[in-house]
Order: structure tokens, then sequence, then C-alpha cells
């Protein structure tokens, strides 16, 4: 969406490399200056999609420094602040010095609190940065069905401690999940936050190839990583968006298929 989106603005896309040995952050030095001169906007996405990676705050302290001498936006997808693991809440990129001045951070309850398709979000940021967002809406799309809208403040204001016990959830099934696959002999990188776990394709096979024998052997869907772009080769995402019982039946598949016929070896 992010590069859909631009292009239809007429802008130019420069991907950026997220790499395993950068714990997937984008490389700001390796940068061409000539590019972080020409660019307008720079999106990230921590807690990421698909690679389950969390951004420091001095990453966002170092972006923030970027953004400003180079007089970039940061638009930061901050859809997954609620859904971690083991670890303290996400940072805000906002929360860096100066971020204010050069950046706006795009929540949604789609996540958070389990609306996706509901179509309710919030940004905040930098005044010119959500003054020009609001024009935008306002000619883009009409309001949200009031019940809808009643449904996000009572989201907003639950006292119930709802994104708590989703978490838990999601804690559970993920360790289902992984530990399952690592059983089944394969190399999961655990996910810091999301809901979504990548898994390194065994030796020998592409992640096209991977995912199609996981598809038609195991009856499991999963995401090539390169769905994602290029770097996303070596890679299949799975995630953890159903129950338990089902994440149980996948891995029994997964490591049937495995054994009986070899799949991914
Ligand atoms: C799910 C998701 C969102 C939220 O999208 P909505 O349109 O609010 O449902 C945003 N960014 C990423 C990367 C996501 O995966």
């Amino acid at each position: 969406m992010y590069a859909t989106w631009a292009r239809f603005c007429g802008a130019e896309v420069v991907r950026v490399p997220l790499r395993e040995e950068n714990g997937f952050l984008p490389d700001l030095d390796a940068i061409d200056p000539e590019v972080a001169g020409r660019a307008k906007l720079f999106w990230v996405c921590y807690p990421n999609n698909p690679t389950g990676a969390l951004a420091s705050p001095a990453f966002y302290d170092e972006l923030a420094r970027f953004a400003l001498r180079h007089d970039i936006l940061v638009a930061s997808d901050a859809a997954y602040s609620e859904i971690y693991y083991d670890c303290p809440p996400p940072p805000s990129f906002l929360a860096s010095p100066g971020a204010m001045e050069c950046g706006i951070e795009f929540h949604s309850l789609s996540k958070a609190y389990n609306m996706p398709g509901w179509r309710v979000g919030f940004a905040a940021g930098n005044r010119d940065a959500v003054a020009a967002l609001r024009t935008v809406k306002t000619h883009t799309d009409s309001g949200t069905f009031g019940a809808i809208q009643k449904a996000a403040v009572a989201a907003l204001t639950d006292t119930t401690g709802y994104p708590d016990q989703l978490r838990s959830d999601y804690r559970g099934r993920m360790h289902l999940l992984c530990d399952g696959l690592e059983a089944a002999d394969l190399e999961v990188l655990r996910p810091r936050a999301t809901f979504y776990a990548l898994v390194r394709t065994p030796a020998g096979a592409t992640s096209e190839e991977f995912a199609d024998e996981l598809l038609h052997k195991a009856g499991v869907l999963t995401i090539p990583g390169t769905g994602f772009g290029p770097g996303g080769e070596g890679y299949v995402r799975l995630t953890v968006c159903t129950g338990s019982g089902q994440i149980e039946e996948a891995v029994r598949r997964i490591t049937e298929a495995r054994t009986g016929s070899q799949c991914g070896r």
C-alpha cells in the first residue's frame, strides 16, 4: 500500500532493504545521500509485519536526526503497537527528540482491538502533517457508520484490559506454533511482536516453492517472503490469527508432510 499509493500520487518509490543481520531495521547510512536529498516521505512499520521485529528508541532517535537533516516526513505505521511478547511495550517514534517536527504515527483498531475491516484508526504527530491528512481524508471518503464509531469508543475507553487478554492469547498460540515447528526441524525466527512468525526456507527450495509444498502437501497456507519484497527470499510467513486447535492441526500436518514426503527437505 505504501508503494502503490505513492505511485498513484506520481511519486518515485525507493525500497530500503530490511536485513536479518540488522534486526530487520533499515540501514540509514547505506541510503544514497542523493536519494535522501530528494526524498519527501519515509515509511517505517514497527512492530514490523512480516518480520515481527521491533524498533529500538536508539533507532528512532537516529531516524529523527536523519529525517530532520534531509527534511523528510517520517510516516510510522504502528498498527501492531499493542501486540508484543515478553518485552516492554514497543516505543513510539514520536518519543524521539525532534520527532514531532518530522513525524506522523498511524494507529489502527484492527489489531489492538480485533476490529479488522471496521476501518477505524487514528494518526498523531506533526500538526501540519495531521492537518494535511485531514484534508485528504475529508475529500477521499465519508464518515464511518455510527454504530462502529460507538464500538470504537467502547474499545478505547475499555477498562477490562482487553489488549492484555489479547496479548496473552497470542503469546500462548505463538509458543505453540514456534515450539511445534522447531520440533519438526524447522528454523523459526521467534517474533518479539506482531502475530506473525517467519520460518526459514529449508535449503534447496525457494520461498515460493516451500510455500507451495506446505499448501499442497499439508494444506497449510503461508505467504512466501518474496510477497513482501525481494529481501523476503528465504522465508515464509505464518500467522497465529486462528485458534490453538487449528494451530495444533497445522503443526501436525506440517510435521507429517515433512516426515512423510520430505516436504522442504
Ligand atoms: C493490519 C495492518 C494495518 C492496519 O490496517 P487497517 O487498514 O487499519 O486495518 C496497518 N499496517 C500494517 C502493516 C498492517 O499489517
